[in-house]
């Protein structure tokens, strides 16, 4: 039983799309098809802009977030979250390869492997919330998921924790988008900076930017700047991104008007798409990881105020992103220090 590689045999609903804007998909995990994969879910990593909207919705209390979950994945087959249409994803072991992929793939039964894929994709089928960690967004599980022949995953690391490294392989593309945009030199802004993608961002920010290039970081709230100083970032400002002409004079004032080369965005909240485009000089690059990006703010917002610039839609995938991004944790001991606080 062969199955369409991308997956499209388990939709089923609207017919003919493939499973990321499916409405639903099929979760049935008792039988797999002979070019499917099948994982015994250990911990869902869901998005940040996911995580966040659900507990605005439900309050920080674990039982309702268990019982959000549950509701988003038993209607839709996937954890997809619908409000923000983002996923997440999970790390789990191989339990069993179809017959169609055997010996064609880098992995075997009883491996520990991340899904490089987004849980609004990935058929899951959840008996039983074990666990929701408020503060980073993780979740323990007993579950079992479908990864589709066009799946991409990595095995797990062996040099750090599963967790540490389910975290930085959440947002994998974030860091390694960076390190190929920044050039030295380069002018780059940073909002969300104190977060888990916005650590790793300013650290490839800054190594690229070499020592001619600048790394401005905007964070909500100073509490977190220390982060931020800890892997040497000095220009740290305060500033709710929502403000966007608040962030335009920010950026304005430490670059006497110049602006950023580079503008990388990695809230988890809305409405940042217009600081990021007034923090961007004329002909700049704005990159767009938040899943909280709106394409129609951005595209008529940088038309209503007659910038051109190029916009980026942070695709989660980049070749060898996975290594670039846990690269950055076994070179900065700053970063692993902080993250191993914040995930383990
Ligand atoms: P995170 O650790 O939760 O960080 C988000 C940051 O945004 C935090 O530092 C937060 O600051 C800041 N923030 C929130 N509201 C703000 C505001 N009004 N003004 C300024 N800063 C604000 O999130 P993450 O895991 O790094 O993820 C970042 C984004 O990437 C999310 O939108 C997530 O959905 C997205 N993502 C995209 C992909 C992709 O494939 N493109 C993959 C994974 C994740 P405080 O904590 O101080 O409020």
């Amino acid at each position: 039983m062969i199955g369409n590689k991308y997956g499209a045999h388990r939709v089923i609903e609207p017919k003919g799309v493939l499973p990321q804007p499916a409405w639903k998909i099929d979760n049935d995990v008792s039988k797999i098809y002979d070019n499917e994969i099948l994982v015994d879910v250990l911990t869902l990593n869901i998005d940040a802009a996911s995580f966040t909207q659900i507990k605005k919705d439900v309050g920080e209390n674990e039982e309702k977030i268990s019982a959000k979950i549950l509701e988003i994945v038993n209607s839709r087959g996937k954890m997809h979250n619908p409000v923000t249409g983002s996923g997440g994803m999970l790390i789990g072991k191989i339990e069993k390869i179809g017959d169609a992929l055997k010996g064609k793939v880098n992995i075997d039964v009883g491996d520990e492997i991340a899904t490089l894929v987004s849980l609004s994709l990935t058929p899951l089928n959840i008996k039983k919330i074990k666990k929701v960690h408020l503060d980073n967004d993780q979740v323990d599980v007993e579950a079992k998921a479908i990864i589709f022949e066009s799946g991409v995953y990595a095995k797990l690391p062996k040099d750090m924790d599963k967790r540490l490294a389910l975290a930085v392989l959440d947002v994998a593309g974030a860091p390694a988008q960076t390190a190929r945009l920044v050039n030295p030199n380069d002018t780059v802004v940073i909002i969300g900076a104190s977060g888990k993608s916005g650590l790793l961002c300013a650290y490839a920010a800054k190594k690229y930017a070499g020592p001619t290039g600048r790394v401005i970081a905007i964070v909500h709230s100073k509490s977190k700047a220390e982060y931020l100083k800890k892997i040497g970032i000095t220009e740290i400002f305060e500033a709710d991104a929502t403000d966007a002409v608040k962030v335009e004079k920010i950026v304005s004032d430490v670059t006497n008007g110049k602006m950023a080369d580079i503008t990388i965005n990695v809230v988890n909240v809305p409405d940042t798409e217009m600081a990021s485009i007034l923090a961007t000089k004329e002909y700049g690059t704005v990159y767009f990881f938040s899943m909280a990006t709106s394409f129609t703010k951005a595209a008529l917002g940088a038309e209503g105020i007659g910038k051109d610039i190029n916009m980026i839609i942070g695709n989660g995938y980049m070749t060898n992103h996975a290594e670039i991004a846990l690269e950055v944790v076994r070179e900065s001991k700053e970063i692993r220090e902080l993250f191993e606080k914040m995930y383990l």
